[in-house]
């Protein structure tokens, strides 16, 4: 098994690269908003360098998770399939930093480190995916709705409010 904790310096610096599947049931936050835990998350990481002269580290992730429809309750598939630059500062401040020079909105500025968990920032990525109110385009049949001048499901309400 691939280890998933890296210094992200070292790793963008020699431009390495990782790849790996990982059960979503492994991802303890992105469940909580899933129906069920079925599925796999592909990821990918390459290392190199910003033309700025910064650590730069590129991350892919893809895969589908099972959301649950805010309209009829029932799981909805959602695919991921997202590439996101990450820019390695080596604190808070100097990521602020970076943030304001780079003004960038394509680029995120994280705070690297000797011990980062790769796991996590796939995990962070997929959460950011999520809509915030996943509806299937046409609910399954038989479905029971809840829009359409009737009242919200309470369960809908409170994932809204914990969201
Ligand atoms: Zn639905």
């Amino acid at each position: 098994m691939t280890t998933t904790i890296v210094d992200s310096f070292t790793f963008c610096r020699l431009g390495e690269q990782a790849s790996g599947e990982t059960p979503v049931a492994q991802f303890a936050r992105l469940q909580k908003d899933l129906a069920d835990s079925s599925g796999q998350l592909r990821w990918r990481f390459t290392g190199g360098r910003h033309p700025q002269d910064l650590p730069q580290l590129t991350m892919a992730v893809e895969g589908e998770v099972q959301l649950v429809c805010q309209r009829c309750l029932k799981p909805l598939a959602h695919p991921i399939a997202s590439e996101t630059v990450l820019v390695l500062a080596h604190d808070d401040a100097e990521a602020d930093e970076i943030e304001a020079r780079l003004d960038d909105d394509s680029i995120d500025v994280i705070v690297g480190s000797v011990a980062q968990d790769f796991l996590q920032l796939v995990e962070d990525e997929a959460l950011l995916s999520l809509p915030l109110s996943p509806r299937h385009a046409v609910c399954p049949e038989g479905a029971p709705s809840v829009e359409g001048g009737k009242a919200e499901s309470p369960f809908a309400v409170l994932k809204q409010l914990k969201s």
